[in-house]
């Protein structure tokens, strides 16, 4: 029945989506003052429509003292200038003193405009004032009673206010309008109830229409903060998911213990390196880097002085080559860096430098100072090699001659499979392959 009544107002029940929020305590609307029930949403919608409600109250309050002024002129050239035109003067005066005190306040605080509060006390002295007309100027009594049927309805529709406000203002004037009439002319009980009826007329008219502007008004607001605090949802959840996409991400490339690249990763840089190389027709080279006797000082500091150690290697890594060679960790305590734009002698010579900063690097461990050394062994990308597996295998097997031959030293791997312990300027005779 309600609902149906609520149809045939023409108040759509449910703007797509609002019968789900008005399940909800936040957005629920009282259906007789057409204000959302909790206070706290009520006051974000005053907040929200601050400034266009003032705008709206601005205009219709403006018109009034127009208006008000305007009807002076009638007046005037009924009355001349009597005491009675000078009394409806005073308080046609009055008022619009009132309308325009209350222009001011809203000018600097548009909140106003939504609290009711002052609107409804200018309406309420506007309306009061306005039947001394019936007083002074029986004679058009029933223009006035026209006038005041239109100035009902507007109270709904053009001017801003609380519609519960706007209520009472209308009915306290139709009352006051009976009275005034009554005391012009005595009334026939039917002609009581004719003019009454005639008077809620416009009451019920402007009350469903404001009563309808106002429920749409806060249905749509209410959809609009609904759909602001789904994007915004929507938004952190977007973040959320890319970072920890980002994470995964470098979870799946970098060796949690140095933050250098795995092995996985390696390879995909490598191909990207490789490439780059053939097609700039450029030298490339890889030095691999293994600990020597490393076993000892996890045997003889414990595993956590180990892992300081290996943590201290990759930042010298990082400190001690270049920003374009890419330093990776594949595992135990060998580490690798690949040298874009670099052939092999001067691969070994980066590497020979390498070896000498971590051998005079002392690595502090809770009071300890360790040192460590590396054995290195260098090779160079060849034409025919398009796999990191080959050119890694190639510097391992330096690598080995080198663990072979005293350790501490920096082996290259020659393109005929010799091998040869780089030592500087000048160079030690070639070892035979192994
Ligand atoms: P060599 O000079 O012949 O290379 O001797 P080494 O002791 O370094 O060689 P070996 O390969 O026998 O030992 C490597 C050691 O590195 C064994 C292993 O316990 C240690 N190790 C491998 N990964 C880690 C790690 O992540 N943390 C620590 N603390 N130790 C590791
Ligand atoms: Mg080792
Ligand atoms: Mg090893």
């Amino acid at each position: 029945m309600r609902n149906r009544l609520k149809s045939l107002l023409g108040l759509p029940d449910a703007l797509e989506g609002m019968e789900q929020l008005a399940s909800s305590a936040q957005w629920r609307i009282n259906e007789w003052c057409a204000e959302f029930s909790d206070p706290h949403t009520e006051a974000g919608y005053q907040q929200h429509c601050q400034h266009f409600t003032a705008r709206q109250l601005l205009l219709a309050l403006g018109t009034w003292v127009v208006l008000i002024l305007l009807f002076g002129i009638p007046d005037y050239l009924a009355m001349g200038w009597s005491a009675p035109f000078q009394g409806l003067l005073a308080m046609r005066v009055g008022v619009a003193l009132c309308v325009l005190a209350l222009m001011r306040a809203v000018l600097r605080n548009p909140l106003m405009a939504t609290r009711g509060r002052w609107t409804t006390v200018v309406e309420f002295i506007g309306l009061a004032s306005f039947m001394l007309v019936y007083v002074l100027r029986p004679e058009i009594a029933m223009w006035t009673y026209a006038l005041t049927l239109l100035m009902l309805i507007m109270l709904f529709v053009f001017v801003p206010n609380r519609l519960c406000n706007a209520l009472a203002v209308a009915v306290a004037g139709a009352l006051l309008t009976l009275a005034m009439v009554g005391q012009s002319r005595s009334l026939q009980t039917r002609e009581l109830v004719v003019l009454s009826l005639v008077l809620a007329l416009p009451i019920v008219t402007g009350y469903v229409s404001a009563w309808r502007v106002q429920m749409l008004q806060r249905q749509q607001y209410a959809l609009l903060m609904a759909a602001r605090a789904n994007n915004a949802q929507l938004r952190q959840e977007v973040e959320q998911r890319s970072a920890l996409q980002e994470a995964l991400r470098i979870q799946a490339s970098i060796d949690p213990l140095t933050g250098l690249n795995n092995r996985r990763e390696y390879e995909k840089l490598f191909a990207r390196e490789m490439a780059r190389a053939r097609r700039e027709g450029r030298a490339m080279s890889l030095v691999m880097l293994d600990l020597d006797h490393f076993k000892h000082v996890n045997d003889d500091h414990g595993h956590a002085a180990g892992d300081e150690v290996l943590r201290r290697v990759a930042q010298l890594c990082r400190e001690n080559f270049r920003e374009v060679d890419i330093a990776g960790r594949l595992g135990g305590e060998e580490f690798v860096v690949l040298m874009p734009h670099t052939a092999l002698r001067e691969a070994g010579e980066v590497a020979r430098r390498f070896l000498q900063v971590l051998s005079d690097t002392e690595i502090a461990f809770e009071g300890l100072r360790l040192r460590v050394q590396a054995t290195a062994g260098v090779a160079e990308l060849q034409a025919h090699e398009d796999h990191l597996e080959t050119l890694l295998q190639r510097a391992d097997h330096a690598l080995y001659a080198g663990k072979q031959t005293g350790r501490n030293r920096v082996m290259l791997a020659l393109p005929d499979g010799q091998v040869q312990h780089y030592q500087g300027g000048a160079m030690a005779p070639t070892e035979p392959g192994v």
